[in-house]
């Protein structure tokens, strides 16, 4: 029997049947962490690569539907690898249990629903920009109530469609807002506290268990 004790994403020590402790061999989608910090730096000098996170929605969201699995949670995400080096490895996570209600169904679907509430916000202000009743808008928002003036990222916006680049500060907002709420739930508790209430992992999970005929 093997016992595996997990430190980082793919970087497993094996005490294997002779008692010798063996480094299990990283692959490619460890280092998916790497691609998760430099979308975030990136968002800092061009907004407009903030459109690329939309992989991190339909690649979890396609595995679900068609394999009925939590793959990209388990492997693929690079973001629970970033909370994992992070509050793991640099020892930034006060490594506390996470709070009960944070596991709790109700919870997790309340928050998904308001989390899905402030997306259809942002959709809506971007169709506001492409029918012409509302001028872009330089900004990102924190935690959906700060407003950041981010012009310096929005020197590219001129070359595309104003709505094309509302999307972008709108969806990097997005995407900012729960990397620092993890980060917040990572440094509190466990380094990972973000996935047990992370929106994507609530709907990947609801799809996976309706598709396997679970309740
Ligand atoms: S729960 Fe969210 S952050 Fe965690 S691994 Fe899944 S998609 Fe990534």
């Amino acid at each position: 029997m093997q016992l595996v004790c997990k430190n980082l994403p793919g970087h497993s020590h094996y005490n294997d049947a002779g008692g010798k402790f063996v480094k299990k061999q990283k692959k490619w989608y460890d280092y998916l962490w790497i691609v998760s910090a430099t979308y975030l730096i990136l968002g800092f000098f061009n907004i407009l690569f903030a459109w690329l996170g939309l992989i991190c929605f339909f690649i979890p969201l396609g595995i679900a539907l068609v394999k009925g699995k939590k793959s990209y949670c388990n492997r693929y995400c690079g973001r629970g690898q970033l909370f994992e080096l992070l509050g793991g490895k640099f020892g930034l996570s006060r490594n506390k249990p996470v709070p009960n209600f944070l596991k709790q169904k109700w919870f997790r679907y309340a928050f998904l629903t308001f989390f899905m509430v402030m997306f259809g916000n942002m959709l809506f202000a971007t169709y506001l920009v492409f029918a012409n009743t509302s001028s872009l808008r330089e900004v990102v928002t924190l935690l959906w109530t700060f407003r950041l003036p981010w012009h310096f990222a929005a020197a590219s916006t001129a070359s595309v469609a104003p709505w094309v680049a509302q999307f972008a500060f709108g969806f990097y907002s997005v995407m900012l807002t729960s990397t620092v709420l993890g980060l917040i739930t990572m440094m509190l508790f466990k380094p990972r506290s973000w996935c047990v209430y992370c929106p994507m992992g609530t709907m990947t999970q609801g799809i996976c268990q309706l598709k396997n005929g679970k309740s």
